[in-house]
């Protein structure tokens, strides 16, 4: 016995302590099957978005499920029913998500004016992943737009996008304030997804970057992806068939595996690459920090627009006509700064613009300045902070401390004159 104990003794105590358990770990996935109900999504002459996309969506939560017991899935509808974009992401930003993956179609056809009919480009084919960004091209724009469109058939949509309305031609600049905490992550996802796709010879049409509004709304890495045209007649016999939407399922699960191997142990059987020039370009635009930790997002990693050479011009005086907070009455403010931390009064990312105001919505801070009666003195605002180096500045508006749309604002103003 006293043998034994010796030589228990003599052993490392290494040898005892269980394996280290990962500092990360990818606990839950929202997987968010696109558009639904009212809203089909594109349509092919036989199948619909809809239907495809929940049935992947479906198939690739059980996989998930059956394969990793400890990861908890979500998904945003399981049934074919009308979900609001916002609600999409409020869904995963609840349940504090660790990743969110959304399933769509495609389609090439567009409506010609001149024609008075939709126009088809039946050649185009192959599947593409997007993560939230500056689109770099009108084509890229063009996926965005058409996937943000399902917004018109919401009620409240300008309140809800912090003033987005898909009929403006302004309508993208609230994506130039986004600043994407998650885009290491995200552009990780997404190539493993577009890896996997190419494995199965789908035709890989890259990883891309555009603003769209479930993606914009979400505060974990997120990705959404176009399985396939259904403007391709025999892409859309793939999408629609069950050999198709087994393939494209196993591809998602293959990369989600990886990612969630990479995420927790570092391990990247190959680093992916990014398929696309624009992806870099961007990444490098964006990446105010170079070396990004693995695991979530760092506490201290500030995320904040890139500070400009020049020494900014500071706004020289306040507007005239700011009053102190009247009830019932439209304000106007001037939002300029977005950012995934809380930022300090005397933030050099302020630029030394005094009269700083914090609002925390959705998993973001937004910073205002400006609480003031007259919009066109909102607009002299909007203009100086611009020109203090935050071009994309732009007017919000409230009542009675909430943000109310710039629509509801104006009408207020009209009626009470
Ligand atoms: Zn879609």
């Amino acid at each position: 016995m006293s043998l034994m104990l010796t030589f228990f003794c003599l052993l490392p105590e290494y040898s005892f302590s269980p394996p280290p358990a990962p500092a990360y770990t990818l606990g839950k996935v929202v997987i968010d099957a696109g558009h639904g109900g009212h809203d089909s999504g594109c349509l092919g002459s036989k199948f619909k978005e809809k239907d495809i996309a929940l049935n992947i969506a479906l198939a690739l939560g059980k996989m998930i499920e059956e394969q990793f017991p400890d990861v908890k899935v979500i998904y945003t509808r399981k049934k074919d029913v009308f979900v609001e974009l916002h609600e999409r992401a409020s869904i995963a930003n609840t349940a504090k998500a660790d990743l969110f993956i959304s399933i769509h179609c495609n389609s090439a056809c567009f409506y010609d004016k001149k024609k008075r009919k939709e126009m088809c480009n039946k050649e185009t084919q192959g599947a593409e992943t997007w993560v939230m960004g500056l689109h770099k091209t009108e084509a890229n724009l063009e996926v965005s737009k058409r996937e943000n469109e399902v917004v018109l058939l919401e009620k409240d949509y300008t309140r809800q996008y912090d003033g987005f309305d898909p009929n403006s031609p302004e309508a993208n600049i609230i994506f130039s304030l986004y600043q994407n905490a998650f885009l290491d992550q995200s552009l990780k996802m997404a190539s493993y997804v577009q890896q996997e796709f190419k494995e199965i010879n789908r035709n890989n049409r890259g990883v891309k970057q555009a603003g769209f509004l479930v993606l914009y709304k979400t505060s974990m890495p997120s990705i959404l992806i176009e399985t396939g045209f259904l403007s391709h007649p025999a892409e859309e016999l793939y999408l629609g068939s069950e050999k198709g939407q087994k393939e494209i399922t196993q591809a998602v699960f293959k990369a989600f595996r990886s990612y969630k191997k990479a995420m927790e142990f570092g391990l990247s059987r190959q680093e992916p690459k990014a398929q696309e020039k624009e992806v870099q370009q961007k990444k490098s635009e964006t990446d105010s920090v170079k070396e990004r930790p693995q695991v979530k997002e760092n506490p201290s990693v500030k995320e904040v627009q890139p500070q400009k050479e020049n020494t900014p011009v500071k706004p020289q005086e306040k507007p005239a006509e700011i009053v102190e907070t009247p009830r019932d009455v439209p304000l106007f403010g001037v939002q300029f700064l977005l950012s995934k931390v809380s930022l300090k009064k005397n933030d050099p990312a302020f630029k030394g613009i005094k009269d700083v105001m914090e609002e925390f919505d959705n998993g973001f801070y937004k910073y205002t300045s400006g609480r003031i009666r007259s919009l066109d003195d909102a607009v002299t605002l909007q203009m100086m902070l611009r020109e203090s180096g935050f071009p994309d500045a732009f007017v919000v508006a409230y009542l009675n401390d909430k943000r109310i749309s710039l629509k509801e604002a104006r009408q207020m103003l009209v009626n009470s004159n």
